[in-house]
């Protein structure tokens, strides 16, 4: 216990609080937020239509060097949307790993798509290209060009890894297998923004990749997500679905599709262009955190979870591993008793009701981090360096 006791005053030292509640990660508002969004409800365009989404995509576009970006209203809609604009159907299956928060599976199913589950890597806690290989030589085969599960029958039309915690997987290994096997790339890149992967922005290497704005994210605007991909068609289908598939026409309603609400209302874009702002100071400001981390966890028996030398991390959220399943149900009580939040990585996707049936091949890795992983304070923090 004497080491949790140093740990808990460690992180109450880093975020200068001797006392009060620490959160997991909360957003900061220290920017031009009111201000935009008080000249959006000025202007009365607090809903689809407005300059702060189109401004917003055109941004994010330029940060992360993507040539399209369509903006919606969340990070589970803007995966759903990635799903459907590559091509995902009904009854196909998609390859992900079962290290994830539940919206990435969540939105495999909401297009009666099953997910197969393949194995993290252990020094990136994402896909691993080495068991994805694995997985497609033994268990699939190539027909006219499209790839087949052999034990289901079933086509596999994409992969989607997840840079967990905003630590790059080796997108560039998965992208290469996935081409031989013409498998589509989808990025759940939700909690990566800021992220770089041998100097390339994480969500930009698969065909289309998906980010979120939720309220315990990087940045955020309340609610919201987006789409980046290189492909114009592949674009212009993703801002259609997500826009009701309404055909342009000065005063008809007309859709030519089955398409969705998944807009984000311009109010929320104001935020979020605001946030956007700030996002390199974030960045910079956690990933110092981080470094004061790997000095002070160096010395003790619990690790750190640190970036590959290939990447560059936003270090999204910080995370420790402890040598067992008792080491850290004992951390969890200890922390959060004394009112420091700490929390387990989340329990692996196969093992959940809605999506225990489906296919898994050897989950080694994702068990082990099961048992021992939890996630320590990681927000931006308001010291004096920092407030400008
Ligand atoms: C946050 C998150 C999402 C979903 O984003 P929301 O904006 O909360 O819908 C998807 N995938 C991962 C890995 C996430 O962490």
């Amino acid at each position: 216990m004497e080491i949790y006791d140093k740990i808990i005053s460690f992180v109450r030292g880093q975020f200068e609080e001797p006392e009060a509640f620490i959160p997991l990660h909360e957003p900061r508002f220290i920017g031009k937020e009111k201000e935009y969004v008080t000249e959006v409800i000025d202007s009365t365009f607090v809903s689809y239509v407005g300059p702060y989404v189109s401004k917003f995509e055109e941004q994010i576009a330029q940060n992360v060097g993507s040539r399209f970006a369509v903006a919606t209203n969340s990070g589970t809609s803007a995966l759903h949307i990635a799903l459907l604009s590559a091509g995902v159907g009904p009854n196909d299956e998609v390859i992900t790993q079962p290290l994830t928060f539940v919206a990435t599976v969540n939105a495999i199913r909401y297009i009666n798509a099953s997910p197969v589950f393949v194995d993290v890597d252990r020094d990136t806690l994402g896909l691993s290209p080495e068991k994805l290989k694995e997985f497609l030589e033994a268990e699939c085969e190539i027909k006219n060009g499209t790839t087949f599960n052999k034990k289901t029958g079933r086509k596999i039309t994409a992969c989607m890894p997840v840079h967990t915690f905003g630590f790059p997987c080796r997108i560039d290994s998965i992208n290469e297998t996935c081409d031989e096997y013409n498998i589509v790339v989808v990025e759940d890149a939700a909690e990566s923004l800021g992220s770089y992967y041998k100097n390339k922005h994480t969500g930009t290497f698969g065909k289309i990749g998906a980010f979120s704005f939720n309220g315990n994210k990087t940045i955020t605007c309340g609610g919201g997500g987006m789409v980046v991909t290189d492909d114009e068609e592949t674009a212009k289908l993703a801002k259609h679905l997500t826009t009701t598939a309404k055909v342009q026409h000065p005063w008809e309603y007309v859709h030519d599709m089955v398409g969705y609400n998944y807009r984000m209302p311009n109010l929320n874009a104001a935020v979020a262009c605001a946030q956007l702002e700030k996002l390199a100071d974030f960045v910079d400001n956690k990933r110092e955190l981080a470094k004061n981390y790997i000095e002070f966890f160096a010395d003790l028996p619990v690790d750190f979870i640190e970036e590959n030398d290939d990447s560059k991390s936003n270090y999204w959220l910080m995370a420790l591993i402890f040598e067992s399943l008792d080491q850290r149900n004992d951390f969890l009580k200890f922390s959060n008793d004394r009112k420091v939040m700490t929390r387990p990585i989340w329990k692996l996707m196969n093992k959940l009701g809605p999506f225990k049936n489906f296919q898994t091949s050897d989950l080694s890795n994702s068990e082990w981090f099961e048992q021992r992983v939890v996630n320590i304070p990681s927000s931006v923090r308001l010291n004096d360096s920092w407030r400008r």
